[in-house]
């Protein structure tokens, strides 16, 4: 089941107010399992409600309006329905008889446009609203247009009023019970997020046959943030027990493909894992750099707050006139580094430097067992080159310390293998 959802009102098309609505609606649809695939919004104008509506049961099962429900001329939704249903507006009684109790009950006379709060469509169903005068209407229209649609075949339409707080006790009182109980199967959804560095979207892709596909059940989405990669898993089920053993499969085969590449999960950074791995070597870090601006040592000295707590001692930052950065040169700054902390590993970041006809900086671990460098090829803007890079000096700790063997950092666009000074 897809979802539709439309926003009506000449505030919002006129960006005078924001579509909230629109929002929440679609997230509490997430959390019932139901996807949406459309937002639209329309102005206060018959012609255009008609013809926005026309086009969502055409293509959705489902159809969320919100706005319209009011009182005045310019509150025309239910006209929209009754033309879209071909079915004549009717006066309920009993929702006239609650809207004409709420103005005595505040001493205020009530004006005739408020009857029309009482109009609905003949074959719907009304939702009540307790917080106001405007009631819902809940209907099943034909998909090409008409009433009767059923649910199997047609399109489930539910119009709520536009006032946020009104539209979200109904839809937690009477809409979302009706959800669930049109698919109890698919009554929730859930998330996982897999963590990963090492390579590029595109290659993580590669690495993933058909596993990105739109239309999987369940979907893997795959998103990238400074280099840092999450594959995103959702699926649905009946309960979240239920959903979290679909995605399961899905998950084994993720970590069986990326192997090394797959960091965390959830919330997880790759400082977060770096650290995790040297606290369970028993180590403690140091790290020194040029040229990164004290990135390496922001981004352990955040890992090192979060958890792994004593992992971390603290990074020294040279400026761009010290010492060259090549590995060589690097392997003696670590050393000294690892000394003068007292550390059992240092990480050596060092200045950029020429390199067939790009720049690369280099990398050097020093450990226990020696000095290990990498040289890293720069790519990406200004800003994500040194990300990446100070990202790539971190995840050469944690795939030395946590990985067996240890593997080398594969980062594009081009990657040396470590060449080992022992
Ligand atoms: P209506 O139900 O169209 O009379 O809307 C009543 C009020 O609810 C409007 O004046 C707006 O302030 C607010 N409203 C309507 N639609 C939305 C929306 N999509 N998002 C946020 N607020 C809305
Ligand atoms: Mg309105």
């Amino acid at each position: 089941m897809r979802a539709e959802v439309i926003a009506i009102g000449d505030e919002l098309t006129t960006g005078q107010r924001l579509d909230t609505n629109s929002q929440w609606i679609s997230r509490e649809l997430g959390v019932l399992g139901i996807p949406v695939a459309f937002h639209t919004t329309i102005c206060d104008g018959l012609e255009d409600g008609v013809s926005a509506l026309g086009i969502a049961v055409a293509r959705a099962e489902l159809v969320v309006i919100t706005g319209g429900l009011g009182p005045t001329a310019d509150d025309l939704t239910r006209d929209v329905l009754a033309l879209v249903s071909g079915q004549p507006l009717e006066l309920d009684a009993a929702s006239l008889a609650a809207v004409e109790t709420r103005f005595a009950r505040r001493g205020m006379p009530m004006a005739e446009s408020n009857r029309r709060q009482a109009l609905f469509p003949r074959s719907s169903r009304i939702i009540p609203n307790p917080e106001g005068t405007a009631p819902g209407i809940d209907i099943n229209l034909a998909r090409d247009g008409g009433a009767g649609g059923s649910a199997a075949g047609g399109c489930r339409v539910f119009a709520l009023p536009g006032v946020p707080a009104e539209m979200r006790l109904m839809w937690r009182l009477s809409v979302a019970p009706a959800l669930v109980a049109m698919d109890p199967e698919q009554a929730t959804i859930a998330f996982r997020r897999i963590k990963c560095f090492g390579a590029g979207e595109s290659a993580v892709e590669a690495m993933l046959p058909d596993l990105i596909r739109r239309g999987r059940d369940p979907l893997v989405g795959i998103t990238v943030h400074e280099a840092t990669i999450t594959l995103r898993i959702a699926a649905r089920g009946r309960d979240e027990a239920d959903c979290r053993a679909r995605m399961a499969p899905t998950e084994a085969i993720i970590r069986e493909a990326l192997g090394d590449l797959v960091f965390g999960t959830e919330d997880d950074e790759l400082e977060d894992a770096m650290l995790a791995a040297v606290q369970a070597a028993n180590g403690r870090l140091a790290t020194v750099e040029i040229g990164t601006h004290g990135l390496v040592a922001a981004l352990a000295a955040q890992g090192q707050r979060r958890g792994s707590p004593g992992a971390f001692l603290g990074g020294t930052v040279l400026p761009s006139s010290g010492p060259s950065g090549q590995p060589q040169q690097l392997a003696e700054l670590v050393q000294s580094c690892r000394n003068a902390w007292g550390a059992t590993h240092a990480l050596a970041v060092g200045q950029a430097y020429p390199q067939e006809g790009r720049e690369a900086v280099g990398i050097a671990l020093a450990g226990p067992q020696g000095v290990v460098t990498v040289e890293h090829v720069l790519g990406g803007g200004p800003e994500l080159r040194l990300v990446r890079a100070a990202k790539t000096a971190l995840n050469l700790v944690r795939l030395q310390l946590a990985c067996t063997p240890p593997s080398p950092t594969t980062f594009s666009p081009v990657a040396a293998p470590p060449s080992a000074t022992r």
